[in-house]
């Protein structure tokens, strides 16, 4: 079933690399930095599913700082980053952004009846920490 959803959560990636198109994002990784640049990511339940089973590999959290996915600014899982990393792009008009966010909740919120998981939004810290360890794969 895993395999399912991480496809779905895949499509629904797809769908906003296309609303976000084109990026002038430059990856210079300094949103990364999270605390400094004070901003926090929030996963919910079936973007945990597929970040597990796209990079099921353990991470090294380093408190509450950098994104610890971040190495020297650069993003180790790019191609699979969460839907928080796709949408914010600091020279886009923040209410479109808004907007395209509460979208992609409500796909994920959809998904979740779908596959009768429960709609979880953490951040992505206290994920990291265990606490949607009772859903992942
Ligand atoms: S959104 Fe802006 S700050 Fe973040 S990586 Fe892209 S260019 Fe850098
Ligand atoms: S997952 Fe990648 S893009 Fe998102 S905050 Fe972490 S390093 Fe940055």
């Amino acid at each position: 079933m895993h395999a399912a959803i991480a496809s779905r959560v895949g499509e629904v990636y797809l769908w906003l690399d296309q609303q976000l198109w084109p990026s002038r994002c430059n990856r210079c990784g300094r949103c990364c930095d999270l605390e400094r640049f004070g901003h926090r990511l929030f996963v919910c339940t079936v973007e945990w599913i597929y970040h597990l089973y796209h990079n099921p590999q353990p991470v090294d959290i380093q408190g509450h700082g950098r994104c610890p996915y971040n190495h020297s600014g650069l993003c180790t899982i790019y191609d699979h980053r969460f839907a928080g990393c796709r949408i914010f792009q600091c020279d886009k008009d923040m209410d479109t952004q808004a907007m395209i966010y509460e979208t992609t909740l409500a796909k994920f919120k959809q998904l979740c009846i779908a596959y009768n998981i429960p709609y979880r939004y953490v951040d992505l810290f206290d994920a990291l920490n265990g606490v949607l360890s009772d859903i992942g794969p």
